[in-house]
């Protein structure tokens, strides 16, 4: 299987892009791309679902 390796924005640690996956399909298009990771991908989305439920 043909994969991008990439690196992690926020963890730093590599991440591997595979073939057919959407952000591989951004990446191809946009070398210069910032990714993330998954676990770190997960960690932002609860984050954000957080952030979302303290605001009031
Ligand atoms: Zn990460």
């Amino acid at each position: 299987m043909f994969y991008y390796e990439t690196t992690c924005r926020y963890c730093r640690n590599p991440y591997k892009l595979v073939e057919g996956s959407k952000k591989y399909q951004q990446f191809k298009k946009n070398r210069q791309m910032k990714v993330s990771c998954d676990d770190c991908e997960r960690r932002i989305e609860a984050d954000s679902r957080k952030y979302l439920f303290n605001r009031d």
